[in-house]
């Protein structure tokens, strides 16, 4: 693989990471007026999660500020042609939250009121209709759900080639095989000496993503970021004609999501009870755990054979909510964690911290409450959950700045 070309002594920013987070910040920072912005990769653009993502994009979040970042990411997907001219694929496929108990009919109530009140078109389906739109799934099996039309998906390696044609045409320039490795320097008006692999950056901003490796690269900076990586898998099955244009569905009881994909089924999932850590072999244990919750509300899915499956480490945070802030105490420096949820709020979290660094505000989201001052020593979040998420791994240990063991080689490895 060639080299990347020079880095020059100095830019106006340099953005740790070429995942979705990153890059698409590097872009609304150049799109913004920076002369000179650096995507700092440690190996190739988008070979973290964001290439290996199942690219749900919710607008139906469980928290005013996830169904802001939802729904501006969308809006992001859908005027990227007229934008960038090319984009990552958005296909309006609607999604469904089924209910099974009246706990959960009364919570999807409420997540409904408060998503309407922000304008979202998100409504309450009965069991009937849920059956009605979806008649894959075992009739009679929920108590209704709530549903949003406008929900959909990308495509995640297509989003790759997306950002990739943004950085290149609008002169972002993209360091590949530069691996961050520190800051010298103090900042302010001298700037940062941004130390990488293939020499240093002075720069005045400097953004530090990193996606499930985000604490490590938070570590080398001097911060404390409490965020960490753990296994997920996706599945997809044979083709089946029945599966069609059916909505989405996320069974949020078991962390179980599923999406029409090339005429078969995706689904993806993670375990509550993985260790954290960067793990990518699949654990076909819990994957047969899962089909037959697949096959109880999906009976079809029991005759279909798997066409493909893998596992790749996915990002998280302890209230499964974003960062976007700045790193205490470094003037200049930005955090940024789409804390799992890349696809359906990236571009908007890579706005957000963007206007942040560049404004001190955004009108994206309000980004008081989602900076790193909302945990504690521990890594304990102020803020409650977002009930809308994957069943991350409950007993996390945090901070988890240091480097963690790789179960298995990454790809970088093979990159000389
Ligand atoms: C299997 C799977 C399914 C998923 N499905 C969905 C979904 O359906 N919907 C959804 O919204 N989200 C989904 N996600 C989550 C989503 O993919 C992530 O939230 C998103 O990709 C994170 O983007 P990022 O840019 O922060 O991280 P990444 O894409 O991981 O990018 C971080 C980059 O930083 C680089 N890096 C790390 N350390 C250094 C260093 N020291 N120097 C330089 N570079 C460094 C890495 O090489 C990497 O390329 C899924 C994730 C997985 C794994």
């Amino acid at each position: 693989m060639p080299m990347s070309r020079e880095l020059p002594l100095s830019a106006d920013a340099v953005v740790v990471g070429g995942g979705t987070v990153g890059a698409w910040c590097a872009y609304f920072l150049r799109r913004a007026g920076l002369e000179t912005v650096v995507v700092a990769e440690k190996g190739h653009l988008g070979q973290g999660a964001s290439s290996r993502a199942a690219g749900v994009v919710r607008i139906q979040g469980g928290t005013a500020a996830a169904v802001r970042l939802g729904a501006w990411s969308r809006e992001f997907y859908l005027r990227q042609r007229a934008e960038i001219g090319t984009d990552s694929g958005f296909v309006q496929q609607g999604y469904l939250l089924p209910c099974f108990t009246t706990a959960d009919v009364a919570l999807a109530r409420a997540r409904i009121a408060m998503q309407q009140a922000i304008g979202i078109p998100v409504r309450w389906a009965t069991s009937d209709e849920v059956d009605a739109l979806n008649p894959t799934m075992a009739p009679g099996s929920t108590l209704g759900a709530s549903y949003c039309a406008e929900d959909g998906f990308i495509t995640p390696p297509r989003n790759v080639a997306a950002y990739t044609a943004a950085l290149v045409s609008s002169g972002v320039i993209i360091a590949e095989q530069t691996r961050f490795t520190g800051l010298g320097g103090g900042g302010g008006g001298t700037g940062w000496l941004v130390r990488t692999s293939r020499g240093e950056v002075c720069a005045g901003l400097v953004i530090l993503t990193g996606g499930p490796r985000l604490a490590e690269v938070g570590a080398l900076a001097g911060v404390n970021v409490p965020a960490g990586g753990v296994r997920h898998q996706v599945v997809v099955t044979e083709r089946h004609p029945a599966f069609g244009d059916t909505p989405m569905v996320f069974d949020v009881p078991s962390g179980l999501y599923w999406r029409p994909e090339e005429g078969g089924l995706l689904w993806g999932m993670s375990n509550p009870d993985e260790p954290p850590g960067d793990n990518r072999a699949i654990d076909l244990a819990y994957l047969s755990r899962m089909r037959e919750r697949m096959a109880a509300l999906v009976p079809l899915t029991s005759e279909l054979g798997i066409r493909r499956m893998w596992a790749a480490t996915i990002d998280y945070t302890p209230d499964h909510l974003p960062v976007i802030g700045p790193a205490p105490g470094l003037d200049g420096v930005f955090v940024a964690s789409a804390g799992g949820a890349g696809m359906m709020w990236g571009p908007a979290i890579a706005r957000a911290t963007a206007d942040l660094a560049l404004l001190g505000t955004s009108d994206v989201v309000d980004t008081a409450a989602l900076g790193l001052e909302r945990f504690d020593a521990e890594g304990r979040s102020r803020l409650a959950a977002d009930p809308i998420a994957l069943p991350f791994p409950e007993a996390l240990k945090f901070p988890e700045a240091l480097p963690f063991p790789e179960a298995l080689p990454f790809p970088e490895k093979t990159v000389s």
